[in-house]
């Protein structure tokens, strides 16, 4: 994994999100964006209207170990400021974002367009979820650790135990 201050000139990309935890689809669509781009910051947002199991520090962990073997992958957290903006100082060329249903569609479609009006130079890429992940989602994720299913194959198996940790 790199760190963010080592960034060289090249394409860069940042995958805004909750990551509330992180889960296999998430991690995905760094593996895809890694190859697009020259550079990918995983950038660890708190979205204002939805609560959190983990912190900010906690997601931010979590998201790292996770993206260690990725050499040219690194993580950030986004501290009261907007994504465009953030982007802008990095030199960001794109953000990342994924869609599993026309539900997700929609949703994107609406931050894809104010964060263009807010910086038409910064293009939003959306990548389609793998099959095999399409159903994942960090709230079924929640659901299924409260009622203690398996989470086998949904999350990195640390994060994992993290999560049956905080839940139980
Ligand atoms: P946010 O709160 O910003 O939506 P999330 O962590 O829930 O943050 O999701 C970040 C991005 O990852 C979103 O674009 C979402 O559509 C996408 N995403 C979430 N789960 C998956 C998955 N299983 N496969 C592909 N993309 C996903």
């Amino acid at each position: 994994m790199k760190e963010v201050n080592d960034m060289t000139q090249g394409r860069v990309a940042i995958f805004p999100g909750s990551f509330d935890p992180l889960t296999n689809g998430h991690l995905n669509l760094i593996e895809r964006s890694s190859k697009l781009f020259d550079e990918v910051i995983v950038l660890i947002a708190t979205n204002t209207s939805k609560q959190y199991l983990f912190s900010l520090e906690e997601r931010r962990r979590h998201v790292t170990e996770a993206v260690a073997t990725f050499p040219n992958v690194s993580v950030d957290v986004l501290n009261d400021t907007l994504v465009v903006h953030y982007a802008r100082s990095k030199n960001v060329q794109a953000l990342i974002r994924g869609v599993r249903n026309t539900l997700d569609f929609e949703y994107e479609h609406a931050i894809a367009v104010a964060n263009r009006q807010q910086d038409s130079t910064i293009e939003t890429v959306l990548l389609y979820a793998d099959a095999s992940y399409r159903h994942l989602s960090s709230s079924l994720i929640k659901e299924v650790a409260r009622f203690g299913g398996s989470l086998d194959g949904m999350v990195p198996p640390t994060i994992e135990v993290a999560i049956k940790e905080k839940i139980q």
